[in-house]
């Protein structure tokens, strides 16, 4: 049991300008480590019983004093699963460290039901974009952000902090249907540890990936399927200036093939982009070989289909106008989904986000998350806003209130979950 801990290390907390305090909060007294049982479940127990804004701040801060990027998970995942133990779950690390490239498998924690309503997951990832180092942390005007240096890695610690305190409000108090905590690694780098996951383990009929941007409330109800396209123009090398004739420019063939392809926006449900050219040894040197890394996404497979076709066709007809050859690879990321309003975990998000009053902002999501994963495997899943913005960037920052407001959110999910019926 964590509780009431100083500001660790290299916090700093700054002097809060008159009139611009943190939210107000009422602190309860004591720290009690369970909370009475019995206040009925499925009913509307009045959240603000539970953790109070400054406990939630408390462990979002230890959790983002813990540096974990892709493959440095170890230490963060020891920090989550001393807590969910400390609450009394059971939690257990799957062996995809293995294959994954992880520090840490994925963990799975299962609050059980007593009985009635809808088994649900909720899913967050405890990998971060890199960072070398604690980052340091300022608290502002009721905002977390770090001194401009290094990501705060909000994503997705914002989140890992309120499942891990839900987590510990449920093994207190059990909800109707059982809800499991899935904490992914590898989330960062292609949704890798998700990838490894025995989905069909997680006891869940939906699942709730708190991992968006955008305002609390938000719904992520369908997302792409990408696809990325290495594209390899091997021509022959030859001296610039005494045999030119005798080389076939991988580069050229390259450019030809970039400057006819069709990128950006698309249409309403597709991108497209070409993100790294590597090729060509010396400026005296007609290059042999040129490399274009491109991507395409889209939520329509068939425009997907149409415009990887695209791309392959002005890669072979630009090779062949210039004699060299190629050779594209072609590979999934992830595979996109679209859920209707009628889905299982839009439901239960939509009925949550109304008894708990955060009005939902239903979006089409452009990017991939662990939900896309789940998806695939047969865990209906969708993504929900948590409030953090700029991620991936060092002005990554979050409002203190987003963390209470998401913990509502997820306490309304669970309600809504155990008064629901498959
Ligand atoms: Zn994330």
């Amino acid at each position: 049991m964590v509780r009431g801990l100083a500001v660790p290390p290299r916090v700093q907390v700054a002097a809060e300008p008159t009139g611009a305090a943190l939210p107000r909060v009422r602190r309860r007294r004591g720290a009690p480590a369970r909370r009475p049982r019995g206040r009925g479940r499925g009913g509307l127990r009045d959240v603000s019983a539970l953790a109070t804004v400054d406990e939630l701040l408390e462990r979002f801060l230890e959790l983002v004093a813990v540096p974990s990027p892709s493959g440095q998970e170890r230490a963060v995942s020891d920090l989550i699963q001393a807590r969910l133990r400390a609450a009394g779950l059971s939690v257990s690390e799957d062996k995809s460290a293995a294959v994954t490239g992880s520090a840490s498998g994925n963990l799975v924690a299962t609050a059980k039901g007593t009985g009635g309503g809808v088994p649900i997951a909720f899913s967050a990832h405890m990998d971060t974009v890199p960072i070398d180092r604690p980052p340091t942390v300022i608290v502002e005007n009721g905002v977390v952000h770090t001194d401009g240096e290094t990501v705060l890695g909000a994503d997705d610690k914002a989140a890992v902090t309120v499942l891990l305190q839900v987590a510990e409000d449920l093994a207190a108090d059990p909800p109707a249907g059982d809800v499991s905590f899935v904490i992914s690694a590898g989330e960062e780098v292609g949704l890798k540890g998700a990838a490894a996951l025995d989905v069909a383990s997680v006891p869940a009929e939906a699942c709730f990936v708190f991992d968006s941007e955008g305002p609390v409330g938000t719904v992520v109800m369908s997302a792409p399927t990408l696809r990325r396209l290495t594209v390899e123009f091997r021509g022959r090398s030859a001296h610039a200036g005494i045999e030119p004739e005798n080389g076939r420019s991988a580069v050229v063939a390259a450019a030809r093939a970039v400057a006819a392809m069709r990128l950006g926006r698309l249409d309403e449900q597709t991108t497209a982009n070409v993100g790294l050219i590597e090729g060509g040894s010396a400026g005296n040197v007609v290059p042999e070989r040129c490399v274009v890394t491109a991507e395409a996404r889209s939520r329509d497979e068939a425009g997907l289909v149409a415009q990887v076709g695209h791309m392959v066709e002005v890669c072979n007809v630009a090779a062949a106008e210039t004699g060299v050859d190629v050779t594209v690879t072609i590979d999934e990321d992830f595979r996109g989904y679209v859920h209707s309003d009628e889905s299982l975990p839009v439901r239960l998000a939509l009925a949550g986000l109304a008894a708990c009053d955060v009005e939902p902002h239903p979006i089409g999501g452009g990017g991939g998350s662990d939900a896309n994963v789940f998806n695939l495997r047969g865990l209906p899943a969708v993504t929900l806003g948590v409030g953090f913005e700029d991620v991936h960037s060092s002005q990554e920052r979050i409002a203190v209130a987003r963390l209470a407001d998401v913990y509502r959110v997820a306490h309304a999910l669970v309600r809504a979950a155990g008064a629901a019926v498959l």
